[in-house]
């Protein structure tokens, strides 16, 4: 069995850039300045130019940028913030954690990101921000939002973890690059998102110069002068070696770009017609960075959709190949994050991606060998499954195979 494949190839990555890598983390221990060295001040520069927008805030995580984010908004105890379910945990805890109320919209099922139809059927009086995810490296539909928050005077904060490099085609033919379209845009450098560190960072977008004053203070203890603290802030800084390697690494951002898109592009032709499955839908306005390539299981048996996932993901593992699925389990489906107000039911597109979706190695090393072994491979176990689903369907005279709400 192979044993070569992997969901992400850091290591790999690191090798080709090696020389470049060591020798800047070298120049940051030389110089004996770990915390706000110079290069922290140039990374925040050089990805503002390259981002185009005015203002980057350097922050320790992606998580942290979120919080930063709502506390310089200076919401209230209280106030409703609109936001997927479908994301990983950190976009609403932050949210919680500020005392404020998460309202839980559902997302398209064909892009993934939030719902602007059940966006607008869930605002309140007490709305005052929305937080679009812009998932797997595909922007939301950010037109429709942006009029939604004119409208009904809601701020907007980008959670970009996922979508760094992708843009959006506004229809007056305005293009901006996610992140720098909202109030605030939020980005992780987390090793596996498309710009990665060797660590922890994040960093937080503004082309507002009071947010972006706000947010430095919220993350250096609420001071602008040392020692002198006029907001209760928190402790959230990018490390000196960490700004190092990604000064670096933002050289490649294009190229690493264009390496998952091939990828991509490979695994859509291949899998475009594959009975049972569905690639996921690019939307006309946005461009994608595939973060991850995602596909949705199209077939069910009588024990259900993830019935089938599971065994596509065992048939897989068992050909050397891995899968994840994100997300297992919706926010509002959590034991932590759990209300009367979203019970089971209450956001079904939402409900049906957690148990359909299966996301396959997208990395910017992968080779052609690899590309072709998984498409070949996930071709014929799809085949396998969908002989014995036809097989077994039959005896127990169930009806329905394939389940169209999922094609498009
Ligand atoms: C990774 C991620 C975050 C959090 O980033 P960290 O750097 O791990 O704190 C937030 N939102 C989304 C959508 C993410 O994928």
């Amino acid at each position: 069995m192979r044993n070569d494949i992997v969901m992400v190839d850091l290591n790999g990555q690191y090798q080709n850039l090696k020389k470049k890598i060591d020798s800047a983390i070298d120049i940051v221990i030389q110089s004996g300045k770990f915390i706000n060295g110079p290069e922290v001040e140039l990374f925040s520069k050089e990805l503002a130019r390259w981002i185009g927008v005015k203002h980057v805030i350097p922050c320790a995580n992606g998580t942290d940028a979120l919080q930063l984010a709502i506390m310089a908004l200076q919401l209230k105890v209280g106030d409703e913030v609109l936001v997927p379910s479908f994301s990983y945990v950190a976009t609403v805890e932050v949210i919680v954690l500020l005392g404020l109320k998460p309202v839980f919209v559902d997302v398209n099922p064909h892009t993934f990101t939030i719902d602007v139809v059940d966006l607008r059927n869930k605002i309140t009086e007490k709305s005052k921000l929305i937080i679009p995810v812009h998932l797997f490296g595909q922007c939301a539909n950010m037109e429709i939002i942006c009029k939604i928050a004119q409208k009904y005077q809601l701020k907007i904060v980008e959670d970009t973890a996922q979508a760094i490099g992708a843009c959006y085609r506004f229809s007056n033919g305005e293009t901006i690059n996610a992140g720098a379209i909202g109030d605030f845009g939020t980005t992780s450098f987390f090793p596996s998102k498309n710009l990665g560190c060797f660590g922890d960072g994040g960093a937080l977008l503004t082309n507002s110069d009071d947010l972006a004053i706000m947010a430095k203070m919220m993350a250096n203890h609420g001071q602008k002068v040392k020692y002198h603290h006029d907001v209760i802030g928190c402790n959230s800084r990018l490390d000196t070696i960490q700004a190092a390697i990604l000064r670096v690494k933002l050289q490649y951002l294009r190229e690493f770009t264009a390496k998952r898109k091939r990828v991509a592009m490979y695994y859509r032709k291949e899998l475009n017609n594959v009975k049972g499955l569905a690639v996921p839908n690019v939307s006309r306005n946005s461009t994608h960075v595939y973060n991850q390539f995602t596909l949705k299981i199209d077939l069910s048996d009588r024990y259900g959709i993830q019935n089938i996932r599971d065994r596509v993901q065992t048939e897989l593992r068992k050909r050397g190949i891995p899968t994840m699925i994100y997300y297992p389990l919706p926010i509002h489906l959590q034991k932590a994050y759990c209300s009367q107000d979203f019970p089971h039911g209450s956001l079904p597109m939402t409900e049906r991606l957690s148990e359909s979706v299966l996301s396959i190695p997208i990395h910017t090393e992968m080779t052609d060998d690899e590309m072709e072994y998984i498409t070949e491979s996930i071709k014929e176990v799809m085949k396998r499954i969908l002989v014995h689903v036809s097989l077994t369907t039959k005896k127990t005279e169930c009806k329905e195979i394939i389940l169209s709400t999922n094609q498009q």
